[in-house]
């Protein structure tokens, strides 16, 4: 093997390396759970066909507070909160 062949894949070596460490530290750094990174509110899930046949373990969200879009790590999911009920329910 000449030096350029070893040096060709050191070099290949490391960029698939340093995606992998990349992906795995975004994955880490993602959110769980259904709140804006950006605003704590609940996020919406949008449907993503491409991303979400792609990339089943992320969660296409979109807030409705801030417009943010993004992925999001599947988690814990905001309850909605009972409305109130209203005041003719309340009294039979
Ligand atoms: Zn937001």
């Amino acid at each position: 093997m000449t030096d350029d062949v070893i040096f060709g894949w050191v070099f290949v070596g490391f960029f698939v390396l340093r995606a992998i460490v990349a992906t795995l530290f975004f994955y880490c750094v993602l959110p769980r759970g259904d709140r804006c990174p950006c605003c704590d509110t609940p996020t919406i899930r949008v449907q993503s066909k491409g991303w979400n046949t792609l990339m089943p373990w992320f969660r296409t969200s979109w807030c409705y507070g801030c417009d943010w879009t993004g992925f999001l790590r599947h988690g814990k999911i905001t309850q909605e909160r009972a409305a109130p009920r209203p005041r003719s329910a309340r009294q039979s």
